[in-house]
């Protein structure tokens, strides 16, 4: 039974690993070749594997077989070698395996050991039987789950069940960058059907061949999800993740304060922007003397993602430099695909876009980015529009006449959507600019020779550590002020030569540390607010004389790390 186990459970398997001993004494002799190996031998096997395939959705396939039949060292590649696999098992690969999803299906998972759950609208009678079915592959109730309906997958559309790629790449980076048990995590899709016409005339598409339900229905399923879960799993912490923009609002707002989720598309994205926003005003004002209350910030794009930054930035005007909330929206000017916008302008503005609407320039009219820049001077501009090179070379040299250091995010992705490149930033403003973007560019050469990296504002820095602080604190809900405190408990990973070269975001080779440490300032402020059940943190909290240290170190002795985890020794 035993030996049964360990040889095909991907978690226990050990591979090659397995010492001679262990083989004999769990009746595994002959089931491989005889070599005893160390980790680090079966990683460098497992790259040279991986680096021989030509194209990235074989080496996502590759990483997918890996990750169920030996799991550790699959999370041991992820660990070590981060900034190679991130690409793969994630964005921008995982978008591909998305999309092909029901063409490669059966050669990723292994026996008994699915990817993750497949829940379609018509198991709703018996959804508890479905969730609790899981417990096959992991040991306790999972901690976590990342839940999608597949509707908004990336900036790819509606993808269908082929969505789930998503919540199992997520999962993986909560294992890789925060040290969340492998066995503890339960991907998720919410099977609905679709509506991409593509995959409902497709024999091979595996989903639900139907058109995706209207909204009160919608809604009343998700209910019954919500409610399944946390029946089954009273503790777990749900991602929601990839939802259609108007249904993530909407279940955000529904579930955020009642139980225990939070959205990072939403959330996440705001914390993560806000921490290098922040390291950007402080090095602007060391570097330039800019005074952080003389800063406007023009948003160019109004959607979702935009108005959701905006606001976390706004709370951070508010908290750090003493605004009060009208005066800092006077900070903000959003421009939407018809310019400016005023309360003025004439047509009727979305809900979303109402609350940051201008007040002071009854009858202008300002259309065109040049236009906006002219007419607000501003120090920031940051672009969410999905509109590629919009940041055009006379509107950063715009910026850059009139800042000596200006701010300039072009976050859309992918990198074909980019408002500007890397490059293109340094070369308009003579190599003076804060960056940061969405997708990650190559590195510029300075024309002294210098090698400049861009800072990337990637989610990947914020909801691991969010997701572990959560659970560790055992929090009744995720507060705003939580995720608040995750941008700067990030803002202040910065190690002395990165904030001497002006870094805006840690490097994401450390990305387990800064998750600690995200997770430390998660902790704290579900302290704060009364919202942290875990005994063992009240009782830190309560008794250590070096607090901040002893919650570090609790922290991190909870993070699973593949170099360190419990398996089989031979009994003596
Ligand atoms: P969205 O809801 O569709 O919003 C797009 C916004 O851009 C809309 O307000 C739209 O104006 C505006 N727009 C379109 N064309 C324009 C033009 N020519 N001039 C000015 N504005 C224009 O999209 P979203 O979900 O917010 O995402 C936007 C982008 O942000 C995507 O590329 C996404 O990848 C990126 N993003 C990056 C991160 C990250 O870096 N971590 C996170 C999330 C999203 P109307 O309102 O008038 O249509
Ligand atoms: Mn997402």
């Amino acid at each position: 039974k035993q030996s049964h186990h360990y040889a095909i459970s991907p978690y226990y398997n050990q591979g090659t690993g397995l010492s001679s001993e262990a083989r004999a004494h769990l009746g595994l002799r002959g089931y491989s070749p005889i070599a005893v190996e160390t980790l680090d031998l079966q990683k460098e096997r497992a790259l040279k594997q991986l680096r021989s395939k030509s194209t990235s959705l074989d080496k996502y396939i590759f990483m997918a077989q890996l990750r169920n039949s030996n799991t550790r060292l699959f999370y041991k590649l992820v660990c070590d070698e981060l900034a190679e696999m991130a690409p793969i098992i994630y964005t921008p690969t995982v978008g591909e395996a998305c999309v092909e999803y029901s063409n490669i299906y059966p050669f990723l998972g292994a026996p008994g050991t699915p990817d993750g759950l497949y829940i379609t609208i018509n198991d709703l009678p018996y959804i508890k039987d479905i969730v609790r079915n899981y417990r096959e592959n992991a040991e306790g109730a999972p901690d976590i789950t990342v839940i999608t309906d597949g509707s908004r997958i990336l900036g790819l559309g509606d993808l269908g069940m082929n969505g789930i790629g998503i919540p199992i790449g997520k999962l993986q980076l909560y294992t890789g960058g925060a040290g969340i048990d492998p066995r503890k995590t339960l991907p998720i899709v919410l099977d609905f059907g679709t509506n991409t016409e593509r995959y409902l005339n497709d024999p091979l598409y595996l989903g639900l061949k139907q058109k995706r339900p209207a909204d009160p229905e919608f809604y009343e399923a998700m209910d019954k999800v919500m409610e399944a879960l946390y029946d089954v799993y009273p503790e777990i912490l749900v991602q929601f993740e990839d939802f259609s923009s108007e249904h993530a609002f909407g279940l955000l707002e529904k579930y955020q304060n009642k139980n225990f989720c939070f959205n990072d598309d939403i959330q996440g994205t705001g914390s993560v922007i806000l921490s290098g926003f922040m390291n950007a005003v402080r090095v602007a004002k060391e570097k330039t003397g800019l005074d952080p209350k003389d800063h406007r910030i023009v948003f160019f794009g109004a959607g979702s993602s935009a108005i959701g930054v905006a606001k976390n930035i706004l709370t951070y005007f508010m908290n750090e430099h003493g605004f009060t909330e009208e005066e800092a929206k006077r900070v903000f000017y959003l421009v939407d695909s018809k310019g400016l916008i005023t309360q003025d302008r004439g047509d009727k503005l979305a809900q979303h876009k109402v609350y940051f609407a201008r007040s002071d320039n009854e009858g202008a009219q300002f259309k065109s980015l040049c236009d906006v820049i002219d007419y607000v001077k501003p120090t920031a501009l940051i672009g969410l529009s999905a509109q590629h090179q919009a940041f055009t070379k006379e509107a950063v040299e715009k910026m850059a006449a009139n800042n000596k250091l200006p701010i300039l995010f072009p976050l859309s992705n992918p990198m074909t959507n980019a408002e500007c490149t890397f490059d293109q930033a340094m070369e308009y403003t003579n190599e003076n600019v804060l960056f940061a973007s969405g997708t990650a560019f190559p590195p510029y050469k300075t024309k002294s020779g210098e090698l400049k990296y861009a800072g990337q504002g990637n989610n990947m820095y914020i909801f691991p550590g969010l997701g572990l602080g959560a659970i560790i604190a055992k929090a009744r809900h995720v507060s705003d002020k939580m995720v608040y405190e995750a941008a700067k408990g990030l803002s202040s990973t910065l190690l002395p030569e990165e904030i001497a070269q002006s870094d805006l975001y840690p490097s994401l080779a450390r990305i387990r540390s800064v998750s600690a440490q995200v997770a430390v300032s998660v902790c704290k402020q579900a302290l704060r607010e009364n919202l942290a059940q875990d005994p063992v943190l009240l009782n830190l909290a309560s008794s250590s004389t070096n607090f901040d240290q002893a919650l570090l170190d609790y922290v991190t002795s909870r993070m699973w790390d593949p170099n360190q985890a419990d398996y089989f020794t031979v009994p003596v």
